[in-house]
Formats: C-alpha cells, structure tokens, sequence
C-alpha cells in the first residue's frame, strides 16, 4: 500500500487483495474505519461540494476505481497498482467474510433492494454472515445507526450514492460500533439483479 496526494486527495494505491485485507482487519483500530471509492465522478464532486471534499480528507482509505482514473493519476506519475472499484470488491470481500465468519449490514438503496442484494449474495456465499439491511431513504440517523450497532456488524456497506454516503459515513463513524465502514454507491442495485 502507498499512499500519496493527487488532486489534493490521499489516494491508497494497492492489489486487492492488501485492499481486501485491510477492511477486515478487525484489529487495527479501536474506532470504525472508513474506506471510500473513488472516481472521476467523486473528484468532480468534490472539487464543488467542500463536506464530500473534508470527508474524502478524513477517510482511512481512498481506493482507486480504475475506470477513468487510471489516466488521470498516470498523468501525475502515479501507476495503479490495481484497480479497487466496489463492484469487484465485493465478492473477494463476500468470500473471504464468510471464511473468517466476520458479518456485514447492508444500509442503502431503494426499499427492498438491500434484502435482493442479501438474498443473491446468500446464494453464492450460503455462510455469509449477512446480520442486517436497511433503506437508503431515512431521516432518523440514529435509529439506523442503533440498529446497525445492534446487529453487530463487523463491516457496513453503506449505498446512499455520492455525495451522501461518504459525507454520512464520516459524520458518524464515531458512533458505529462496526470495525469497518465502505461506502459503495450503487452496488446494491447491481447484486440485487
Ligand atoms: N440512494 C439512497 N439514498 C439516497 C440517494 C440514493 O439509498 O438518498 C441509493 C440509490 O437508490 C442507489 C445508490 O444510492 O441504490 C447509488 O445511487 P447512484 O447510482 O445514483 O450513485 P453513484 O453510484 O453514482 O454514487
């Protein structure tokens, strides 16, 4: 893993696999970790909009999704080690969860979804902890944090879109009790399909 400022982002450029890893190790630190994806979309989003832009700031990770950036880093002499998008993410991370017995809660989408998403991911991972879902479309933050920390989550994928799934997540990962929090953006939709 390296991590080096481009665009004024601390971007971690890494395999995977070291991605992977590092959103379960549990061990690593006491408070929810934070790993956001990022593309020319956020970046664009981020140049205008400055409460994504000190989420971004503050966030443990910031995984490279190749697609589109691939150019733009190499074009400030950085080469992507991998590309770290959510959509290939997550049946490595769903794999190797359900190896390690660690549980996720699903929090994002149009009602239903996140219970489509579980159901296909249970089908291919049948021993995949899968503890918790909700809707993307509340207003009461807390009672959807009680809930997530109720379910004892070790990993949150949060799926509100950009930029309010990375500004939710950073606002308050101080009170998830998970060890990891991803934001994933429309993810979802295209597992729940
Ligand atoms: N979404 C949500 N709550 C919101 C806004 C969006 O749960 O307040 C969900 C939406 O239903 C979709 C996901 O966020 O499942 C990602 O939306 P989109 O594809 O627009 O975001 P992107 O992937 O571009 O970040």
């Amino acid at each position: 893993h390296t991590s080096r400022p481009v665009f004024g982002l601390s971007f971690s450029n890494c395999q995977m696999e070291e991605a992977v890893s590092w959103v379960l190790d549990s061990t690593a630190s006491q408070t929810c970790r934070t790993a956001f994806f990022i593309n020319a979309n956020s970046i664009n989003l981020a140049a205008e909009n400055s409460a994504l832009r000190s989420a971004l700031k503050s966030s443990n990770r910031n995984f490279i999704d190749g697609s589109g950036m691939r150019l733009a880093v190499r074009k400030v002499g950085v080469q992507l080690a991998d590309n770290c998008n959510g959509t290939d993410m997550l049946p490595q991370l769903c794999e190797r969860m359900e190896a390690s017995g660690k549980s996720v809660f699903l929090l994002g989408a149009k009602p239903g979804v996140a219970e489509k998403a579980a159901q296909s991911l249970r089908q291919t991972y049948p021993n995949l902890r899968i503890v918790g879902s909700h809707h993307g479309y509340f207003d009461d933050d807390e009672a959807v944090i009680a809930q997530i920390n109720q379910s004892k989550a070790d990993i949150v994928l949060v799926a509100l879109g950009s930029p309010r799934q990375e500004i939710w997540v950073d606002s308050n990962k101080h009170k998830l009790e998970a060890s990891c929090a991803l934001a994933v953006g429309g993810l979802f939709d295209f597992f729940s399909g």
